[in-house]
């Protein structure tokens, strides 16, 4: 393994204030920084300034790697990067829609190496690196970007692995028009560097290199921790603390490994071999799985104070599973179902899993139309799942309007690309059945103050929906053949500075439908009721209560991260707490084993 170098950031400091030398402070660079911060806030004036200031040539060839255009003549760090100057913004091609629309690959193609160290000389070396700042794991995004850029491409792979446990599932799905990219200091007037898609870069060609090894620890510590959930947040736990040499036992109610990254995120977003890839990793080095087995009271399950009793510390990253419901006349139809036992259901029929549920066709979209209610990442992978699947017409009703989404930008367009019909503005008020069945009417099956429906754990809704008889994961008195819902206008924003929603009057219409897909949201679960752990406080929204500083819940010993902690959130920030979680469990055992001589000491003393 080569020695580290990291690249040294020269004294270039991003300027916060206008500098004398900027023509109307338009931009702002340290006359002795070579590694000079732009902050161009007029494209005018600012450009004509920087290729003054850089001798910008645009007669000369490119360098190689790069496209056709001019170059610098001075400033020797310019030659490698704030190409942003001069080379836009690119990101991978995506594959042409008619193509996509047919399967479940990834949409965007790899950058090869030449595009990767171009896209990366756009950075520009900025002394206060927000995008760093605004990144969850705090990536050192502007080391590993300069390596690649010199082509320094596993160096780039190790101060990237250095702060992420999953840096190519980031890559490919972190929304970083919202962190990373999104407070890019470039961005304003050139567009930010294509931070994600490097990252991706970076650690598939590592995978193909065989860069990428087991954490193995330097010594084994004698000391087992436990780790429920085997998503990203128990993952990231598991990994941290198998480097440190404890040897680590995840527990899943799941068979798989990967939480939502298996189950819940579809292929397109993240193909399944990229988490099992990682999956083997982990058992390579030597962590345990007990795949299968949930915590709890239920039949087949293992007692939480069993669990407590097994190891030296124990982790809870269980993440958030109970769908918010929808209420109103006709909600319990047949053939309305919940967002996550669809893609759960789509994702194992993907994994080549025998889905009795979905070839009944109670979870499959295929020749239906399709109604999806909701506007976030969850809504748009069941959009586009459906089209896949070869839906009729697929329809997205969500009660705010594009600008206030909550799901990211770039998948939006992606789903009305693919051919989804945003229907904003509205909100489904009722569900019509289809006039064929008993009761035509739908009277309602949950009163509009009725409580949100109990926990369903998305892996048996999928098997329970398919069982004799039952044709959905709602057991209604007829099948769902409509929507009538309601216009909605934006109306003041509330106390969190959002626009409040309010409905129009005299405007109902009605949507078909054969199949509607409930897209709210989640909660927890109740945890302390189904692990019967009266002493595991949650806050008011359901969340475990910890300690922010330790991680530790109200139990001695037990640490919570991810979802579970934060209510529904994203995968780089579970990844984030169970590292940080791993770190404070750490110091917890180590202080233990410190003072136990003492004790013991005492205990003899007693005696
Ligand atoms: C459809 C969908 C799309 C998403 N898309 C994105 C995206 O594009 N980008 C992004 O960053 N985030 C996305 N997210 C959010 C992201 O997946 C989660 O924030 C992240 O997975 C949370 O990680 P976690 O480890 O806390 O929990 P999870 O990933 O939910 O893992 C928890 C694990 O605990 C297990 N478990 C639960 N209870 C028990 C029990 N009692 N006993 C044993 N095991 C148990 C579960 O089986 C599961 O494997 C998406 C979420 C959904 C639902
Ligand atoms: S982890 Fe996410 S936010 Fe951080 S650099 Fe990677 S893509 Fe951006």
């Amino acid at each position: 393994m080569p020695r580290l170098r990291l690249p040294v950031r020269l004294a270039a400091r991003r300027c916060r204030r206008d500098v004398a030398g900027s023509p109307d402070g338009a931009a702002c660079i340290a006359p002795a920084a070579p590694a000079a911060t732009l902050r161009a806030q007029d494209r005018g004036a600012g450009w004509t300034w920087i290729r003054d200031r850089y001798k910008l040539d645009s007669d000369q060839s490119a360098a190689p790697g790069l496209p056709a255009g001019g170059r610098f003549r001075r400033a020797p760090m310019a030659d490698r990067m704030l190409q942003f100057v001069r080379l836009e913004q690119h990101q991978p091609d995506k594959r042409a829609v008619g193509q996509r629309r047919e399967d479940f690959a990834e949409i965007y193609r790899r950058f090869d190496t030449a595009e990767a160290r171009a896209q990366s000389s756009r950075c520009s070396q900025c002394g206060v690196p927000f995008c760093s700042v605004h990144c969850p794991v705090n990536n050192n995004i502007p080391d590993w970007l300069k390596l690649t850029a010199e082509g320094r491409l596993e160096e780039a792979y190790e101060v990237s692995a250095a702060t992420n446990t999953f840096p190519e599932i980031c890559g490919r799905i972190c929304p970083q028009d919202r962190l990373c990219e999104g407070n890019c200091v470039i961005e304003k007037d050139f567009d930010s560097v294509t931070i994600g898609e490097v990252e991706r870069f970076i650690t598939d060609n590592a995978w193909d290199k065989g860069w990428v090894k087991p954490p193995s620890p330097r010594r084994e510590l004698g000391r087992s921790v436990g780790v429920v959930g085997a998503g990203p947040g128990g993952l990231a736990a598991a990994d941290a603390l198998r480097r440190l040499g404890y040897a680590v036992h995840v527990y899943d109610r799941y068979d798989r490994v990967g939480g939502l990254m298996i189950y819940g995120i579809p292929g397109f977003k993240l193909e399944k071999e990229v988490v099992l890839r990682r999956w083997k990793l982990f058992e390579d080095a030597g962590i345990a799985f007990h795949l299968g087995q949930g915590i709890g009271a239920g039949e087949g399950e293992l007692s939480f104070e069993e669990l407590r009793s097994r190891h030296d510390a124990v982790l809870i990253a269980t993440g958030v599973y109970r769908n918010r419901d929808i209420r109103g006349p006709g909600a319990g139809l047949d053939g309305i179902v919940a967002a996550l036992d669809y893609l759960t259901a789509s994702n194992r029929q993907g994994l080549g899993d025998d889905v009795p549920a979905f070839d009944s066709g109670a979870l499959n979209a295929a020749g239906k139309r399709v109604v999806v209610v909701g506007g976030g990442d969850t809504a748009m992978d069941c959009v586009r799942t459906a089209i896949r699947q070869g839906a009729v017409s697929v329809k997205c009703l969500y009660r705010r309007d594009k600008a206030n989404m909550p799901g990211s930008m770039r998948e939006v367009k992606n789903a009305e690309e693919e051919g989804v019909e945003f229907v904003w503005l509205s909100a489904p008020e009722a569900f019509l059945a289809a006039p064929d069945t008993p009761d035509a009417a739908a009277p309602d099956t949950a009163a509009p103050d009725a409580p949100a429906a109990p926990a369903t754990d998305p892996l048996a809704a999928t098997m329970a929906a398919s069982a004799p008889g039952a044709s959905g994961t709602s057991t209604g008195p007829g099948r769902v053949s409509g929507v009538r819902a309601t216009r909605m206008r934006l109306g003041l924003p509330d106390a969190s500075g959002r626009q409040s929603v309010e409905q129009q009057e005299d405007s109902l219409f009605t949507v078909d439908a054969d199949l509607v897909i409930k897209a709210l949201g989640f909660d927890p679960e109740d945890l302390p009721r189904l692990w019967g752990a009266d002493g595991l406080e949650v806050s008011r929204w359901g969340t475990l209560k910890v300690n922010h500083r330790t991680f530790m819940t109200t139990l001695d010993g037990v640490f919570a991260a991810g979802d579970i902690v934060r209510g529904a959130s994203l995968v780089v920030w579970a990844i984030r707490d169970g590292r940080d979680a791993a770190a404070q469990m750490h110091a917890w055992m180590q202080g233990r084993a410190a003072a136990k001589p003492a004790d013991a000491q005492i205990a003899v003393a007693a005696e």
